[in-house]
C-alpha cells in the first residue's frame, strides 16, 4: 500500500476506519453523505480504488459511478441538481481520490435550501 493511500481519507472510509452516513455500497463503489453540504443531499460517490484524478482510475470502477450517480438524484427527488467532479488544486480538489458531488439544487423560491 502506498503512504499516499494510507493516509487517505477517502480510502479509511471505505475500510470502515472514519465513519460515514452510507448511501450505496457494491465491490468497487461506495457514496455517502458530504460531511460539510453544499445542500440536503449533498452526496459523494467514489470508486473504491484509490486514485488522485479521473484519469488514473480502471474503467471497469468508473462505469458504475454515474449508475449510482441516477439512483441517488432518484432517492433524493430532486430535479435541479450538479455533478461536480474536480482534479487537481486549480481545479478545486480538496481529497485526493477521485469523488463525484452529487448535489441536488432545490427551488428556494418555495423556501426550500
Ligand atoms: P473536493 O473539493 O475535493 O472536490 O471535495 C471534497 C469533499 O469531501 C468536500 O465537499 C468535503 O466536505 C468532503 N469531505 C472531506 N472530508 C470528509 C469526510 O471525512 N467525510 C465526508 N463525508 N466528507 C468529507
Ligand atoms: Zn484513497
Amino acid at each position: 500500500m502506498s503512504s499516499k493511500m494510507a493516509s487517505c481519507i477517502f480510502c479509511k472510509i471505505i475500510k470502515g476506519e472514519i465513519p460515514c452516513l452510507k448511501l450505496f455500497e457494491s465491490d468497487k463503489t461506495l457514496a455517502f453523505l458530504d460531511i460539510n453540504p453544499l445542500s440536503k443531499g449533498h452526496a459523494l460517490v467514489i470508486p473504491k480504488f484509490h486514485g488522485e484524478k479521473l484519469a488514473d482510475i480502471p474503467d471497469d470502477h468508473l462505469g458504475e459511478i454515474l449508475p449510482v450517480v441516477k439512483k441517488l438524484i432518484a432517492a433524493t427527488g430532486a430535479t435541479d441538481y450538479n455533478i461536480l467532479q474536480n482534479n487537481g488544486r486549480i481545479a478545486h480538489q480538496q481529497v485526493d481520490h477521485v469523488h463525484f458531488h452529487m448535489i441536488p439544487k432545490p427551488n428556494t423560491e418555495q423556501g426550500l435550501n
